[in-house]
């Protein structure tokens, strides 16, 4: 039993690992995998169970997509993504990490001019890349759907 989980994570974890620059809900992710792994996929409630797992272990982010209440998951890599903060290209898709300094003095800036604690890890900047921010008439999207 202990051994199907683990496969069913890393199933899950070499999806996202395939799809770095993506971001999905639960529901997307148990839509796209099923048409690579057939009905090997796991159900939408342990889906979810292990995504969660893989949010808490800091291999997964997770944000809200774009101005709904949904969230949206996104492989990230390793330990180093607890201090800095993220930032979302609404052109392409990607998750970009923050300088941990830059983060850090950011951080600080906040705390010391409104006495407000930012949520590292629970916050995401929106924005556009500097490949997106050349290219002219790109349309806002909330995802990436354009690459590949
Ligand atoms: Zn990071
Ligand atoms: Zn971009």
């Amino acid at each position: 039993m202990a051994e199907y989980r683990t496969e069913q994570k890393k199933m899950l974890s070499d999806f996202l690992k395939a799809n770095r620059d993506q971001a999905y809900t639960v529901e997307d992710l148990v839509e796209k995998m099923r048409e690579l792994y057939g009905e090997n996929v796991p159900a939408l409630s342990t889906v979810y169970r292990l995504i969660t797992r893989l949010v808490e272990e800091g291999t997964v982010k997770r944000f809200v997509k774009g101005h709904s209440r949904r969230f949206v998951y996104q492989i990230v890599e390793g330990e180093h993504c607890r201090s800095h903060l993220h930032m979302k290209c609404i052109g392409c898709g990607r998750l970009l990490h923050l300088d941990d300094r830059v983060s850090d003095e950011l951080l600080y800036a906040v705390r010391s001019s409104s006495q407000f604690s930012v949520n590292e890890e629970e916050t995401v900047l929106f924005g556009q890349c500097a490949a997106c921010d050349r290219k002219p008439g790109v349309e806002k999207q909330e995802r990436g759907e354009k690459r590949k």
